[in-house]
């Protein structure tokens, strides 16, 4: 008798997506004529072309494996040095951080590797998340094993929410209990907000006090603007004896449909073994991508090494331009509509509190049938979203204009 992993079951099973599609498509054929004018700013997907700069490194890669001399099977399961190394410098080395080439691992993509994550660490730590949240995390944790079931909120049994409001600028507050692994995510999906220096350090001295390690997602850092916000979370001092940070090409490269990563685990970082040991993070995870994993392809990984190149780098600088431009109009939209508005200043999403009455799932049917516009539900990123919706801003500039136009049309 073949079992099945039963946490599979305590998955909820209207999950937020699925949910949004069906509203959507119940909409589109109740109202055929109107359906053509749909515009989606709800999933956080790119729109816009991959820079050149990527473009001609895929096809001079995919060239060179079409011929012996250059032809090139499996590489480093951790990612090519040279790869390795233009990240340790642009990312890291050029603004002061001291993160060396080792310390990178390659992957295809943040949300595979901080699910993946979980291989390497026990079952009995006590785990914190924001809510809202990028589900990923939660239901990660609820596939290992790591909760009860949920209430009806959605919340899980087991782990510690850490509500992120108004009021604390939705930046997670430090729990009331002790907590192991601790999920950050900053430029923050869906809210948009972003921390600061100081913010950041009272969650390292956190986890510096308590041996605990931080999950740091910085998938968004490139829409920073003010270079006094910190980009990494290693800007704080300690955070390489108590830090994981995942970057990805997805949203500053335009590579969500390419896929390639970089997940950052100091050597300097240490867990805590069943006998109380102190063991060092690094060789597990190591020990973890060669064995279950086999490296980004060859032509991807050139792709984003030509990112870094100046004129990759000047392409990125646009295409996040473009991206933040939208967030402009679209947030000047809301809030001359009279809504109220928070992110959309260094993070392409505009996260925007319901009209005094409305949940975020009316405004959802409220923007679907009066503007044709998909927005995202907060409700669906937690009980605390609740109350919020989020606008998108990754879309064509002609799609971002027209959206802007109709938010002005509604009467709220
Ligand atoms: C888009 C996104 C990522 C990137 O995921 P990839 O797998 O690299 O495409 C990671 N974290 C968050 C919060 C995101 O929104």
């Amino acid at each position: 008798m073949a079992t099945i992993n039963d946490n599979y079951l305590k998955l909820k099973a209207g999950y937020l997506f699925p949910e949004i599609s069906r509203r959507v498509r119940v909409w589109s054929e109740d109202n055929p004529d109107a359906a053509p004018r749909l515009i989606r700013c709800g999933i956080g997907d790119v729109t816009e072309p991959l820079p050149l700069a990527a473009i001609e490194a895929l096809k001079n890669a995919t060239d060179e494996l079409g011929e012996r001399e250059t032809f090139r099977g499996y590489g480093p399961e951790q990612g090519y040095e040279w790869l390795r190394e233009a990240i340790a410098q642009h990312e890291y080395r050029d603004r002061g951080l001291f993160i060396d080439a080792d310390e990178i691992f390659i992957s295809d993509g943040s949300k595979c590797d901080t699910a993946n994550i979980l291989d390497i660490f026990g079952d009995n730590n006590t785990i914190a998340v924001s809510d809202p949240v990028y589900p990923v995390y939660v239901d990660t944790n609820v596939m290992a094993g790591h909760t009860g079931e949920a209430d009806e909120s959605g919340a899980y049994e087991g782990l510690i929410y850490l509500p992120c409001t108004r009021e604390n600028g939705f930046v997670a507050p430090l729990p009331s209990q002790k907590v192991d692994l601790i999920y950050l995510c900053f430029p923050n999906n869906p809210t948009g907000a972003v921390a600061t220096k100081e913010q950041l350090k009272t969650w390292v001295d956190y986890a510096l006090q308590n041996d605990a390690i931080i999950l740091f997602d910085a998938a968004y850092s490139d829409y920073i603007r003010d270079p006094e916000l910190p980009r990494s979370i290693y800007e704080i001092e300690g955070a390489r004896d108590c830090a994981i940070e995942f970057r990805s090409f997805s949203k500053s490269g335009g590579f969500t449909g390419v896929r390639c990563a970089l997940t950052v685990v100091p050597q300097s970082l240490q867990g805590t073994s069943k006998t109380g040991q102190k063991v060092a993070i690094h060789p597990l995870w190591l020990r973890r991508s060669t064995t279950k994993f086999n490296g980004v392809s060859y032509p991807i990984q050139r792709a984003a090494e030509a990112l870094y190149s100046p004129q990759g780098r000047a392409q990125v600088a646009e295409l996040v331009e473009h991206y933040m431009e939208n967030a402009r109009i679209l947030r000047e939209a809301a809030q001359n509509a009279g809504l109220e508005t928070f992110g959309g200043l260094h993070a392409p999403y505009i996260w925007v509190g319901a009209p005094d009455g409305l949940s975020s799932w009316d405004v959802f049917d409220l923007m679907l049938r009066e503007a044709n516009v998909v927005i995202t539900p907060g409700s669906g990123f937690g009980s605390k979203g609740e109350g919020f919706f989020r606008i998108s801003a990754f879309n064509s500039r002609e799609n971002a204009v027209e959206v802007a136009r109709r938010i002005g049309n509604v009467k709220w």
